[in-house]
């Protein structure tokens, strides 16, 4: 997916990162190299391949098992993305649909008998839930060693101790491993000691996301200075951080929240939003990111909304699932 590009030397890259003012790599592009995407994913998945291979030798299928409350209409798309993305990959996803009426009690139960059948590799709970459930309780029932969603307090906490993106103890959440996964093999630059702005800063995305950024690359993370903003930044502050930002990552839920000349030019922008809004000119319903379009036309490598991060997310929670697949002989079963 990616264009070719022009290669700098080392001294050209020397100086270029001594112009304050410019990205990581100062390539005069027309338009930003699109990452992400479903190429991406399928590198994603093709990476799992061979552990998918030994499983299936073993009479192993992978199984995932999304809950679903309630009709909600973006959540029914969610699914429908997952249902046939595991279909391609050769993981089991069975759907399990409740009323909106389920109680906590009741739901409570289903995970509890979700956690005790060795079939299941993966449990996830579709957000948002219905006002009278508690998301901290309802997927901190999920046990960890099935928490492919990454959502649960243990899964969170072991994220501050470090990216255990191999899924040795607990799973890394599918969008910050998404970003984490698209920066690596889709952008060809040393993030060590750069500049990152994350806008947002929400539990299951962009506070790990932002962890994940910063952590050491010993243990697993991209050592990139990381500054965090969120709906309280004032306007000057947020341009100022993001013009700073080598790497732009946004999961705000604001369109256009990022406009081109607030972007150091070369940067690397990774939008997680996905933001429903009426196209004036069509009146029809369409999806947008944080991030402006004309932002294509500074920044050095970008991924579009939709089908950037979204398809990625997908890939690492099949990705997770396999892991939890092959991890479920030598996992503890909390
Ligand atoms: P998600 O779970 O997808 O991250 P949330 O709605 O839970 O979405 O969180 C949105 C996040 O975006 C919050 O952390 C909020 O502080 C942040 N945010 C909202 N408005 C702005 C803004 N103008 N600038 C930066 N961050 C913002």
């Amino acid at each position: 997916m990616a264009t070719k590009m022009k290669q700098l030397t080392p001294l050209q890259q020397l100086l270029c990162r001594n112009k304050h003012c410019q990205g990581p790599v100062m390539i005069k592009r027309n338009k930003a190299i699109v990452i992400g995407g479903a190429s991406a994913a399928s590198k994603i998945l093709g990476r799992l391949s061979g552990d998918l291979e030994n499983l299936n030798k073993l009479n192993i299928i992978p199984k995932l098992v999304p809950i679903v409350i309630g009709n909600v209409a973006e959540s029914q798309v969610y699914i429908n993305h997952k249902v046939k993305a595991a279909a391609k990959a050769g993981v089991d996803c069975s759907v399990q649909h409740y009323p909106n009426e389920i109680t906590q009690v009741e739901l409570l139960e289903k995970i509890h008998e979700l956690n005790q059948d060795p079939s299941v590799h993966g449990i996830i709970v579709q957000l948002p839930l219905p006002q009278h459930l508690d998301e901290h309780i309802i997927c901190n029932a999920v046990f960890t060693s099935k928490d492919v969603d990454g959502f649960t307090s243990s899964s969170l906490g072991r994220l501050v101790q470090g990216v255990d993106s191999d899924c040795k103890a607990s799973y890394v959440p599918c969008t910050p491993l998404a970003v984490l996964k698209i920066l690596q093999h889709d952008v060809d630059i040393k993030f060590k000691g750069l500049n990152a702005c994350v806008a947002g800063r929400s539990h299951n995305v962009g506070m790990p996301i932002a962890m994940i950024l910063s952590h050491d690359a010993i243990k697993g993370g991209l050592d990139l200075t990381t500054t965090i903003c969120h709906r309280y930044t004032p306007p000057e502050k947020f341009a100022d951080a993001v013009s700073k930002a080598d790497v732009i990552v946004t999961a705000a839920g604001v369109p256009g929240l990022v406009k081109p000349e607030i972007v150091k030019p070369g940067a690397v922008v990774v939008d997680v939003g996905i933001n429903p809004i009426i196209n004036p000119d069509t009146g029809k319903r369409k999806l947008v990111g944080d991030v402006h379009p004309d932002v294509a036309e500074v920044a050095g490598w970008m991924t579009p909304v939709p089908g950037g991060v979204g398809p990625c997310t997908v890939a690492c929670l099949l990705h997770n699932t396999v892991l939890a697949a092959k991890n479920s002989g030598t996992h503890r079963s909390t």
